[in-house]
């Protein structure tokens, strides 16, 4: 070895800086190697937002929550399959025993963690949260980073705003308790920016404050260190290989290496091989998700499930960049006034319902009938009320979204449907049924406003309809829209250690993984907000507890 560590963890994911914080406290040495150069991966992009049942801020806050609740949520949601080796009962008795511990945890080490006030559990399900059980980052000063700061990998809001304030900015327009927030936000971002502070929010937030922990903490962090390869001794992991002025250069584990290198939502050949169909082009990933680790512990003898698994997320492609940059809409599809079509002019799903189950629904749609792109259809009220594909509500869009063909009209949904190639008589057909649905408050064929989550993500300032609103007032509009993900969800199977298994369930000594390098704990769905940041923190904490000694002590409660 060219240098030893007692815990190595690879890639600077969400459960990174949590199992490296954990180490520390146990008076371990901790390297963290992160392949880019800038470190907190697609966590520190994302909202930062973790799923968290039964956690301190729910009990503080007299919100009912426990963890036999918890546990039947997931169960019901989840099940058991025998095709998702990444859950089982018992690694789902684990996590919700482990996660409210894990922010337990993060608290008592000085990170400001909150809950956010709603966002209810995506299934109508026993045991779900209309409340939530969501756990956010306080906003963060970045510059408290120091020279860290420009290595901190940028969020995607700018604003100095929480979550719940930044999901009041599309309202802008249209109320003054929204334009009171607006000026709250800009008043605060600029004041703290004159006197000296950068606040950031969301993932960022997040993984600032993990970063300036760790820092502080002594853990040792490597930018442009992507490992290569894990080193196996008689059976056990010892360490792994990374670069060095273009030479290898190899780094001893005595207590252990955590892979947490996020997943392969940007390697095409991957994609090709465990979800055709799906493209690099829609992913909204950070740079290093290219997958290479998942690959390096299968040489090593590692099992691997679930690789068809995603965290999906509908795109729209705007033009502007080249290749286009994916937009996240889900929240426009599930806006009144409008509804989502396949080629052939057929709704064919809940609009209202989480990305992960659109993204489902619209790829097992092309599977009968093309679905990919489908047709965000919407009419002349919605696109004064609403934001479309990032721009602010009003029918004023970039002139290249008319002279590239991105946004489609016409002044009859006929010459809609013409100008999209979709039958015009089908199109009528479905818009109208839609309509019906619409006038009477209840969607029969999708159940769209039925649950407590359909109706979230709706109007809030409507709140008698949030969701189903007739597409009546011409002209009309149609843009496409592509199943794309945040995430791939498939990856490493570990055990309730966290430790990697192989095909015939023993353990890989030595290694643990996590995040969206493993099979998710959450099977092929994703139960509510922070399905996929909450295991990642979780499962690194848990890691490290094991590696530290604790061994296979810590209590997972029947
Ligand atoms: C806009 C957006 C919003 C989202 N919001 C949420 C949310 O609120 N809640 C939620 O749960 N999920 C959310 N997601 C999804 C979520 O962000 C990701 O699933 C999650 O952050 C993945 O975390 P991770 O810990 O697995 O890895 P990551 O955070 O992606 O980190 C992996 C790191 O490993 C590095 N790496 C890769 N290979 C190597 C190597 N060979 N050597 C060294 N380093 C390597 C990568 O460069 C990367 O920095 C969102 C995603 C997006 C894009």
């Amino acid at each position: 070895m060219n240098e030893t560590f007692d815990f190595v963890v690879v890639g600077s994911g969400g459960g990174s800086m949590c199992a490296a914080l954990v180490m520390r406290q146990a008076g371990k040495s901790v390297l963290v190697l992160e392949k880019t150069e800038l470190v907190g991966g697609t966590t520190a992009i994302s909202g930062g937002v973790m799923w968290i049942p039964d956690n301190r801020f729910m009990k503080s806050q007299g919100i009912g929550d426990s963890r036999e609740q918890a546990i039947t949520y997931l169960d019901a949601t989840i099940g058991d399959r025998d095709d998702t080796p990444g859950t089982s009962h018992k690694r789902r008795l684990a996590y919700v025993e482990e996660a409210p511990a894990m922010v337990d945890f993060l608290v008592d080490q000085g990170i400001r963690l909150r809950r956010l006030p709603s966002w209810p559990d995506y299934y109508d399900a026993p045991g779900e949260s209309v409340p939530g059980r969501t756990v956010v980052s306080e906003l963060f000063d970045i510059n408290r980073l120091g020279k860290w700061k420009s290595k901190l990998r940028p969020g995607f809001l700018p604003l100095a705003a929480n979550l719940d304030e930044a999901m009041e900015l599309p309202y802008v327009k249209r109320s003054w308790p929204s334009k009171k927030v607006l000026a709250r936000i800009l008043g605060r971002t600029l004041f703290t920016r004159l006197s000296g502070r950068h606040l950031a929010t969301a993932g960022q937030a997040l993984q600032g404050q993990m970063l300036h922990a760790a820092l502080a903490a002594g853990v040792e962090i490597r930018t442009e260190a992507g490992v290569k390869e894990l080193l196996l001794e008689d059976g056990r992991v010892t360490g792994v290989v990374t670069d060095k002025a273009g030479s290898a250069w190899r780094i001893g584990a005595r207590s252990g290496v955590l892979i947490n290198a996020g997943g392969f939502s940007r390697n095409q050949r991957m994609l090709d091989q465990y979800i055709p169909g799906t493209s690099v082009q829609w992913t909204n990933t950070a740079p290093g998700d290219t997958g290479e680790m998942i690959e390096e512990a299968v040489r090593i003898g590692a099992a691997i499930a679930q690789m068809e698994e995603r965290v999906g997320n509908p795109v729209a492609l705007p033009p502007g960049e080249t290749p286009a940059k994916p937009v996240i809409v889900h929240g426009d599809i599930t806006k009144p006034h409008s509804i989502v079509v396949d080629q052939g002019g057929e709704r064919y799903m809940r609009e209202a319902h989480s990305y992960f189950e659109v993204c489902k629904a619209m790829r097992e749609r092309d599977r009968q009938s093309p679905a990919v792109p489908s047709w965000l259809v919407m009419d002349s009220q919605y696109l004064d009320k609403y934001m479309l594909a990032g721009s602010m509500p009003g029918r004023k869009k970039p002139k290249a979204w008319h002279q590239e063909r991105f946004l489609r009209s016409g002044a009859t949904l006929e010459a809609l449907a013409d100008d999209c190639g979709i039958p015009p008589d089908r199109l009528r057909a479905t818009v109208e049924r839609f309509n019906g649905f619409a006038r009477s408050g209840h969607d029969e064929d999708f159940q769209r406003g039925d649950h407590a989550y359909s109706r979230w993500l709706g109007d809030a300032l409507e709140p008698a309809s949030p969701t189903l609103g007739a597409i009546e007032r011409g002209p009309f509009y149609a843009i496409q829209v592509y199943p794309g993900d945040v995430s791939t969800f498939g990856g490493i199977v570990t055990d309730e250690y966290a430790r990697v298994l192989r095909e015939d369930g023993s353990v890989i000594a030595g290694l643990y993984a996590t995040g969206t390098s493993t099979a998710s704990v959450m099977g092929r769905t994703s139960p509510g907000a922070g399905g996929s940041i909450g295991p990642s923190f979780t499962w690194g904490f848990v890691a490290a507890k094991h590696a530290a000694g604790a061994g296979d002590g810590y209590s997972v409660r029947a």
